[in-house]
């Protein structure tokens, strides 16, 4: 495995159950028992009610392009070689909105509305970082 220069993850109690999903190559989200609501990212008390009462289920990884930024500038040397790329927020279909990475498709070409997947990319032995790609 080539050296990961990018910056890595620093789970905290809250986000580990994600990380943990991820290096499982499952994307979990936190669902509130109260009001069936989901959200990311992780937090202790539910966005729509404030419940603290909530199960980590498995998202599908499906989703589509809410919105979206086409980078052009280097803002950390890890990306060298990579621009442009793109960051989006991605509605899944659960309803939890999530910031990923878009892959597998010219920058030039991302939309909105754009129905795309999750991927699983193992950067390190410790981290696995979830991407999106159209579906
Ligand atoms: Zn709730």
């Amino acid at each position: 495995m080539a050296e990961y220069l990018k910056p890595l993850p620093i789970p905290s109690p809250e986000s580990e159950p994600f990380w943990a999903g991820a290096r499982d190559h499952k994307l979990k989200i936190q669902k509130c028992r109260a009001c069936a609501g989901t959200w990311f990212p992780p937090a202790t008390i539910c966005a729509h009610c404030g419940s603290r009462d909530h199960d980590w289920i498995e998202a599908t990884g499906e989703g589509k392009i809410h919105s979206f930024v086409t980078y052009h500038r280097i803002y950390h040397k890890g990306w060298e070689g990579e621009l442009p790329y793109v960051i989006a927020i991605i509605e899944l279909a659960e309803g939890a909105r999530m910031l990923g990475n878009i892959v597998g498709i010219e920058a030039e070409e991302v939309v909105c509305d754009m129905p795309v997947a999750v991927l699983f990319d193992d950067v390190t032995p410790e981290f696995t970082i979830p991407k999106f790609q159209p579906a």
